[in-house]
């Protein structure tokens, strides 16, 4: 036995000349190159003094090397841990002294700021890598042999810890197993019918499950061809289309792509899968994208914890508003907040799942951990949902961004499909504000066409008829854009704080 997750991955691999990844410089790693690679870096890493089960860092922009890295980290045994591009050395700092990594890759440029913070965390190795091929990694790298002997990891063993991102409180560590990683990709391929002959887009930051695990681990088995891009571009995305097959993005993707010319059925000939998640897509988006290119967006629900966990049907209706179905060996149930009781189908509860996906729980967290399953092995997923008579599951909402108004429960996602519906608006965002008669006052945040002529009064006005009075807004607020993360995320916390004083004033 070697390193379960390779294992995985070195069987399914296609002919050694077949070209893996292709970045948007022109540079190729053919699955040859993506083996001798890996084992170089699992070299160098074992050179720096990395045993298995050790944490390496990485706070690094995306590049082919930085996939190696991670190759090559399952390779040593090695506990992969990537890092935002966007942490603060303060971030950095917590982060280094939770998981105590025995190496951290960082960019050049950062080293300067980031070597003191390493130092204060206990950290041995500090090493660069950046986006041309350089840094001391690379060094290390070119003086490793092509071949390495696999360190031995079960399934259970870890791959990687991945921090959430934490808008709450501190952010946990999720620890991934080699198997909950393989078990998820296997899944997808067979799901979303992915195959040698796939060619993906991938756009997406390789520091999340979703561009990292959801579009590398699948690709790799698939044995397909990856066009490797820094970030969304809508010209060079259209560009590529006639050469892909599929992509996979945030919503922001695709609202993005929707506002260019060039976005035709002509141009979206080749392509077979349009996926989306990480963050609600609006039913408006997906009806829009079928109306200019003919293909209906897939949409599916995962979180860093638990890899993916539902999607809509390759075959069949692929419902907006929707998050589809369990995938296959993965269960999920709504249950009441509260009671933790089932709740009659139709209605909303917290979303549960458990499966071969699902993580052990958060690094040197054992309470949270124990806090955030059931005694029979379901994970609390924090997402308020529902499961409609055709067996279709909604996400209405995190159950932190709950509003509780006089007492009574309001559900963002409702009120805002309500807003989203209104002529003149493009999107808009729901949160509570305290207030002092009701607790929390539902508040909108809009963001209407330049054109348009709505104003907060007709908003509150075209919803009297729609919506009990209890869930209206008391508030509507315009904005030029919601405040969103570099997953699509609208920062619901940013807007909460940014209007905490809107009823006291
Ligand atoms: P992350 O751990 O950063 O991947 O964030 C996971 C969270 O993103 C989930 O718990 C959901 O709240 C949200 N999410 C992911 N996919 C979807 C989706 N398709 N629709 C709505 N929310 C989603």
């Amino acid at each position: 036995m070697g390193s379960f997750l390779y294992d995985v991955i070195r069987r399914r691999a296609p002919a050694a000349d077949k070209v893996f990844l292709e970045n948007h410089d022109g540079a190729a790693i053919t699955y040859g190159g993506l083996d001798e690679g890996s084992a170089r870096m699992a070299g160098a890493l074992a050179r720096l003094g990395v045993q298995p089960g050790d944490r390496v860092a990485a706070q690094v922009e995306k590049s082919p090397e930085a996939l190696l890295l991670y190759l090559g980290c399952l390779r040593a045994g090695a506990v992969f841990l990537p890092l935002n591009t966007a942490y603060t050395p303060a971030e950095i700092e917590y982060f280094l002294t939770d998981a105590e990594p025995r190496v951290f890759v960082c960019d050049h440029a950062q080293k300067e700021k980031l070597a003191g913070v390493a130092a204060k965390a206990g950290v041995a190795r500090v090493e660069t890598l950046g986006v041309k091929r350089d840094g001391s990694l690379m060094e290390a790298f070119a003086n490793a042999p092509a071949e390495f002997a696999d360190a031995r990891r079960g399934p259970g063993d870890l791959a990687a810890i991945l921090y959430t991102s934490g808008t709450t409180g501190r952010s946990k560590g999720a620890m991934l197993s080699h198997d909950n990683l393989a078990s998820n990709a296997l899944t997808l391929v067979d799901y979303w019918r992915f195959t040698a002959n796939d060619v993906l887009i991938h756009a997406l930051p390789i520091y999340h499950t979703h561009g990292l695990f959801v579009a590398t681990n699948t690709m790799l088995l698939a044995g397909g061809t990856i066009l490797f891009q820094p970030k969304l571009d809508a010209d060079v995305i259209l560009k590529l289309m006639p050469r892909a097959t599929t992509m996979m993005g945030v919503p922001t993707f695709y609202t993005r792509l929707l506002q260019h010319k060039g976005l035709t059925p002509e141009a979206a000939k080749h392509m077979r899968l349009f996926i989306s998640g990480s963050a609600p897509l609006l039913a408006e988006t997906h009806r829009e994208w079928r109306a200019r290119t003919g293909h209906s967006i897939l949409e599916r629900y995962g979180m860093t914890e638990t890899n993916m966990n539902t999607s809509n049907p390759y075959d069949g209706d692929r419902v907006a508003g929707t998050v589809g179905f369990p995938l296959p060996g993965v269960s999920a149930r709504i249950r009441d907040a509260e009671t933790g009781a089932d709740v009659p189908r139709g209605e909303i509860g917290v979303i549960e799942v458990k499966g071969p996906n699902v993580f052990s729980g958060y690094w040197r967290m054992p309470e949270k951990t124990a806090a955030e399953f059931r005694p029979d092995g379901f994970f609390i997923t924090g997402d308020l949902g529902k499961i409609d008579e055709r067996g279709y599951i909604h996400i209405v909402g995190r159950g932190k961004d709950l509003v509780i108004s006089g007492g009574f429960n309001v559900y963002p996602k409702e009120v805002e499909d309500e807003i989203d519906a209104l002529p003149g608006v493009i999107e808009s965002a729901v949160i509570g504000v305290p207030h002092a008669d009701f607790g929390e006052g539902v508040t909108a945040v809009v963001v209407r066409d330049k054109a348009a002529a709505i104003d907060e009064k007709t908003v509150i006005a075209a919803l009297g008829a729609r919506l009990a009075k209890f869930k209206q807004p008391k508030r509507v607020i315009f904005v030029d854009d919601l405040p969103r993360n570099a997953m699509g995320k609208v920062q619901k916390n940013i807007l909460r704080e940014t209007y905490a004083k809107l009823f006291s004033a």
